[in-house]
């Protein structure tokens, strides 16, 4: 009997799966899985606030773990699947780590450092250029991503209005009823 191999869309799943832990934990929905033939080496979420580490972005968190599982600071003929294009500082480390091949899911327009603002994991001048794939199952995890900020801004936008004084709350209430009424006309 032969065992079919996981997808790239199959290992993105998983990493998908590993994002909505960052969200259960109410952080930026972001997960990662470092994968070597076929096996999970080590898998990352987002754990900045709870950690309260700015580097702790999921693929920086799973190649941590990834070099200690090998035992070693480099990790050749490894794939990371993360949900959401790296940063400059993770798309540096993961240079630095050697990994072999760069699988990401949404695109990051802002910060985004596999192609989308500069590409470090491809520069020509380093001495290290991975093998990159955007865009898998792209739409779940820009989905997953859009749904956490939008509801993120609610909760903001409800704090403030309990923050003010309960007059105008009424009144705010009632323009908001209003700009509602016409936006969805
Ligand atoms: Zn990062």
């Amino acid at each position: 009997m032969t065992i079919t191999p996981l997808t790239d869309e199959d290992w993105m799943r998983h990493a998908l799966r590993l994002a909505a832990k960052a969200e259960a934990a109410g952080e930026v929905p972001v997960g990662a899985v470092l994968v070597k033939d076929q096996h999970i080496i080590a898998e990352g979420w987002n754990q900045m606030i709870s950690l309260h580490d700015p580097s702790a972005h999921a693929e920086m968190l799973a190649v941590r773990a990834a070099g200690r599982v090998q035992q070693n600071y480099r990790l050749p003929d490894c794939t990371l699947y993360v949900t959401l294009e790296p940063c400059s500082m993770c798309a540096g480390m993961l240079v630095h780590s050697r990994v072999k091949r760069l699988v990401f899911g949404a695109r990051d327009y802002k910060t985004g450092a596999a192609g989308s603002i500069m590409n470090l994991v491809n520069h020509p001048k380093l001495n290290h250029q991975l093998e990159s794939e955007g865009g898998v199952l792209e739409s779940e995890c820009s989905a997953m991503l859009s749904a956490f900020f939008q509801r993120r801004r609610a909760e903001k936008k409800h704090l403030k209005l309990q923050a003010l004084r309960p007059a105008d709350v009424g009144n705010t209430l009632e323009k908001r009823d209003d700009d509602d009424a016409v936006s969805s006309c």
